[in-house]
């Protein structure tokens, strides 16, 4: 097997494939600063950092990384871009998912077209084929403009440089992979502590949970009871979002507790 590039500074955007014949075709987009780990933990479930919309449906392929951003706020946001290009702004002019169009075809057609437009087509980007089949097959549904590379095979990051810098520099501390995101309704960033998801498997929608609130509470009503997920529009009960919030908390937590050890 070939050694890894190793990359300093490294900050991600990654693509997964299904390879589940059950669920076969499905995808996920994500950040990480770690993707060798990040993928062992998406295959691992969710008990072991993996995210929710990944547990229990691999085994996944790591297929693309686009690297090389300058921070983990700029990697976000290309992250939350590439996942909902008919609420970015600068996506207007995507097409739409055709019917039949193969929902991985399409997240190629989406990353096409975000790395020609600003801001994103004036970064030093990279675009790394993690998966040779895959290139062989896809590699022309993407062309970057001419100053990003496309690079081939596995990467990682040196975490050992980066910790030694980021104490002397007091630079943007690394922020872990999925502990951060950006919130659908707001778009801002979005911590853990506050995130909620949707209920339904298939909808992306994360949202700060007061901003998700907002959006539930009727009238003169205080607390909310139930509405409709901005996302996909099902309706949904708040208990059960707030449910499934507490659930997704416990696993992080066990999670942590559990890798105390080896992180050092
Ligand atoms: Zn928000
Ligand atoms: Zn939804």
């Amino acid at each position: 097997m070939d050694k890894p590039d190793v990359i300093e500074h490294f900050f991600g955007v990654y693509l997964l494939y299904c390879e589940n014949p059950k669920y076969k075709g499905r995808v996920y987009i994500g950040y990480t600063v770690d993707p060798v780990r990040r993928l062992k933990r998406h295959n691992a479930g969710k008990k072991f950092g993996g995210a929710w919309r990944t547990s229990n449906k691999g085994p996944w392929n790591m297929v693309l990384i686009v690297h090389g951003f300058p921070n983990a706020t700029s990697a976000l946001r290309f992250e939350w871009a590439w996942q909902h290009p008919q609420l970015s702004r600068r996506l207007r002019h995507v097409q739409k998912k055709k019917t039949r169009e193969k929902t991985f075809d399409y997240t190629l057609n989406v990353l096409s077209a975000m790395l020609q437009v600003g801001p994103w087509c004036r970064l030093p980007l990279t675009l790394r084929w993690l998966d040779d089949a895959f290139a062989e097959v896809h590699s022309a549904q993407i062309s970057p403009p001419m100053h990003m590379p496309i690079s081939y095979g596995k990467v990682t990051s040196s975490k050992h440089h980066r910790k030694l810098r980021d104490n002397h520099n007091n630079k943007e501390p690394v922020i872990e992979d999925s502990l951060l995101s950006i919130c659908d309704i707001c778009y801002m960033i979005l911590d853990k502590t506050d995130k909620v998801m949707c209920i339904k498997e298939d909808c992306q929608l994360i949202a700060h949970i007061i901003c998700l609130a907002k959006e539930f509470i009727k009238d003169d009503k205080i607390l909310p009871i139930e509405g409709n997920c901005p996302a996909c529009k099902s309706n949904l009960l708040w208990g059960h979002v707030i449910r499934k919030k507490i659930g997704s908390n416990m696993h992080l937590n066990e999670f942590h507790s559990d890798s105390s050890d080896n992180d050092s």
